[in-house]
């Protein structure tokens, strides 16, 4: 059935480890093997042996508008002619920044990176150096891309291969990371209780995609505000997922809806802002900013930083999402392809759960949604896989773990939400 996908798979894995280069496209945790995509277009991805799927992945995020939008590629290509990369500042960067910074009211300023590891990793420090203090919290199963002192139970392709952190970090670089558990009150407390004239930041996930799609409940991300606003620490919205994702302001406006007066302190982006290309970004207040390089003492920099290839592709893509009634019409499209599977697993008896924000969503096999890492782990990897294969057989393409949120993009039709839950119908009736 993949004989090419199979043969490409075997030489990959002599020349690159686990023949992947990121592990969650290995295909261990669900098993078989891995489709080598050899093109995209719309909604749609086709492998080496010209199978097509529908793709729920779209790149892990970015690719919000499906893939080869005209106006992006129009753009990336006239960026091509011109140049690169040029190591010195572009207008295009300036650009960029100003469209983020008209989006997300919560922010000043931003410098632009090429991955939300980076980003992320860059966050903290200013928030270190910005505060002078040095230890941080984190939630369990949220994943802030693969720096040190962020790899501590951090969710989805860890979570898969069963390592609660990684090899090769030593304990004294992740002394000063809390982990707590996500949507607990109690622990929140009692860390500032114990530990708040030291607390840099708190870094979040506001919408957990790195446990498949678990929210922060607004009691919770209102009372972390208080407390961070209460010891001088820092909150940080990781948003490298959700930016741009579940909304035109990103998860932040949807909490600033329901907590008057809230906004992060640093935020976070990635994925969105590049339109597939590597591109991310951390923001804040310039009173913040005033102490990143070179205005101030912390260092940070990149070779590629603020790409002009991956800007032009970034603003072409802000420019689309932009238009009045994206987000409306994309989260339409993505609660109805959440209410069909939901619909099409009762009727085959199978628990099932869904949700979703804007265009990003996520299933679970339980009557009722979980609130943390550990309720999320309890799922039937089993059955996540049976389902997994099932429809990547009928030609959909889920994310190939069970911790991994779904993307639905401008690019994706009723009739391929009707297609997507008819295959889920049949996958369905195949588990029960
Ligand atoms: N933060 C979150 C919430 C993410 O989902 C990811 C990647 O999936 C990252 C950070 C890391 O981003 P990147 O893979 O671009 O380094």
């Amino acid at each position: 059935m993949t004989d090419r996908n199979q043969t490409l798979f075997e030489r990959a894995q002599r020349v690159i480890p686990g023949g992947v280069n990121s592990p969650v496209r290995a295909f261990r945790a669900v098993g078989g093997t891995p489709r080598f995509i050899a093109r995209a277009q719309g909604p749609y991805m086709w492998d080496a042996e010209g199978q097509r799927y529908i793709d729920y992945i779209g790149s892990w995020g970015p690719m919000i508008l499906g893939h080869g939008h005209p106006a992006v590629l129009e753009a990336v290509q006239k960026a091509a002619l011109e140049g690169f990369s040029f190591g010195a500042p572009t207008e295009r960067e300036i650009e960029l920044a100003e469209a983020i910074i008209a989006l997300v009211p919560s922010i000043e300023q931003v410098r632009l990176v090429s991955s939300g590891t980076e980003a992320g990793m860059s966050a903290i420090r200013l928030a270190r150096g910005a505060t002078g203090r040095s230890k941080i919290i984190k939630f369990e199963g949220c994943y802030h891309g693969h720096a040190d002192a962020l790899l501590v139970k951090a969710g989805s392709g860890l979570a898969t291969f069963g390592h609660p952190t990684s090899a090769g970090v030593p304990a004294e670089v992740v002394q000063h990371t809390l982990v707590l558990e996500y949507n607990n009150l109690a622990q929140i407390e009692a860390a500032f209780a114990a530990h708040g004239a030291d607390i840099a930041c708190v870094m979040i996930e506001p919408i957990a995609g790195n446990m498949n799609f678990v929210r922060a409940q607004v009691p919770f991300v209102k009372r972390i505000h208080e407390l961070c606003k209460q010891h001088g620490a820092l909150f940080v919205f990781d948003e490298v997922m959700t930016g741009f994702r579940v909304a035109l302001g990103s998860a932040q406006s949807v909490y600033a809806k329901a907590i008057p007066g809230f906004a992060p302190d640093i935020s976070v982006f990635g994925k969105v802002i590049g339109g597939g290309m590597p591109l991310a970004a951390f923001g804040t207040t310039r009173e913040i900013m005033k102490h990143l390089a070179p205005l101030g003492p912390v260092y940070q920099a990149g070779t590629l930083s603020g790409n002009p290839v991956a800007t032009a592709c970034g603003l072409a893509t802000l420019k689309e999402i932009a238009k009045p009634g994206f987000y409306e019409a994309l989260a339409a499209k993505t609660q109805s392809l959440v209410s069909g599977l939901t619909q099409a697993a009762q009727a085959a008896g199978i628990p099932f759960c869904g949700d979703s924000e804007g265009g990003m969503f996520g299933f679970f096999f339980f009557d009722s949604l979980p609130q943390h890492y550990n309720a999320v782990m309890a799922t039937d990897k089993e059955r996540f896989n049976r389902f997994f294969h099932g429809m990547l057989d009928r030609g959909v393409y889920l994310a190939p773990a069970l911790y991994e949120a779904g993307f639905v993009s401008a690019a994706h039709t009723e009739a391929d939400i009707a297609a997507t839950v008819a295959a889920a119908a049949e996958a369905f009736a195949d588990l029960s």
